[in-house]
C-alpha cells in the first residue's frame, strides 16, 4: 500500500461486501487472513485520506447473503468513521467474476421487504448524495426486483466509461449495438463524438439487467428519460 502512495497513485476503489469475515466469505472465496489484510490495508490507508488527498472508495456488492440493513449501517459507519469518501453499492449479477457461487446469490423479490427498509433508513440519514447512492437507486433496485422495466435511455456509461474487451473499445461489456472499434483503430474527436451520438440514439436496444448498475456513477437514477 505504502508502494502505492509512493508511486503517486492516490485514487482506491476497494471491494468490502461486509466488515465482517463470515458474511464477506459467503460473496468472496478469500481466506481469513487475505481478509484481515485487507481490513488492516484499508485502516492503514485511511489514515493518509486528509494528508494525501486521497479518494478512497468502497464498492459493496449486494447479494442475498450481506443485503441486511445491520451490514449496511456496519460498512456506513466504518467508512464515515474513516472519512473514507464514497460507499456504492450495487447488485450483483453473474459474469463469473464474482465467485462460482454467483447464481445462488442473486437478489430477488424475496428480498424487497428489506431493501425497503434499507431505503427508509438511509433516506433518513440525509447523507451527501457524493458520499453513497441517492435513494433513487434504492428506489430502482426496488422496481426491478418487483419486475418493472427500468428505462436505458438514461444510461451514462457514454459519458463515464470506455472498456477494452478483446481488443475492442466499448461503452460497457453487455451493450451489442455500438462499440468503438479496435484499439488500433484511429479515432478522431469527431468521430467519437459521432459514435457517441449513435449510441445515445440505439440505447432503447439494451435491456437495463442487473450488471448495468455497476458502471452507472453513484448518484445515478434510471427511472428519468434522458434529457
Ligand atoms: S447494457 Fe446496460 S450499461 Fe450497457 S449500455 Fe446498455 S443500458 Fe448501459
Amino acid at each position: 500500500m505504502y508502494n502505492l502512495l509512493d508511486e503517486g497513485v492516490r485514487e482506491f476503489i476497494i471491494s468490502i461486501d461486509s466488515i465482517l469475515y463470515d458474511i464477506y466469505s459467503i460473496n468472496r472465496a478469500i481466506s481469513q487472513s487475505i481478509f484481515s489484510n485487507l481490513m488492516r490495508n484499508l485502516d492503514n490507508l485511511s489514515e493518509y485520506i486528509n494528508t494525501e488527498d486521497l479518494f478512497i472508495s468502497l464498492n459493496v456488492v449486494l447479494t442475498n447473503s450481506n443485503y441486511k440493513w445491520e451490514n449496511i449501517s456496519n460498512i456506513l459507519i466504518f467508512a464515515m468513521e474513516r472519512n473514507i469518501s464514497q460507499v456504492k453499492f450495487q447488485p450483483v449479477f453473474d459474469d463469473g467474476y464474482l465467485y462460482q457461487r454467483a447464481p445462488q446469490l442473486l437478489l430477488t423479490n424475496k428480498n424487497l421487504r428489506q431493501l425497503k427498509i434499507i431505503r427508509r433508513k438511509i433516506e433518513a440519514l440525509h447523507l451527501p448524495s457524493d458520499f453513497t447512492n441517492s435513494i433513487g437507486f434504492w428506489s430502482d433496485l426496488i422496481k426491478f426486483l418487483s419486475g418493472i422495466k427500468l428505462n436505458p435511455l438514461k444510461c451514462n456509461v457514454s459519458e463515464n466509461a470506455v472498456l477494452l474487451h478483446k481488443g475492442v473499445l466499448k461503452f460497457c461489456f453487455w451493450c451489442q449495438h455500438i462499440n468503438y472499434g479496435k484499439i488500433n483503430n484511429n479515432l478522431t474527436k469527431s468521430k467519437v463524438q459521432t459514435i457517441r451520438r449513435k449510441f445515445d440514439e440505439d440505447l432503447s436496444k439494451c435491456e437495463v439487467l442487473p450488471q448495468c448498475f455497476c458502471l452507472q456513477p453513484i448518484d445515478h437514477e434510471w427511472n428519468l428519460r434522458k434529457s
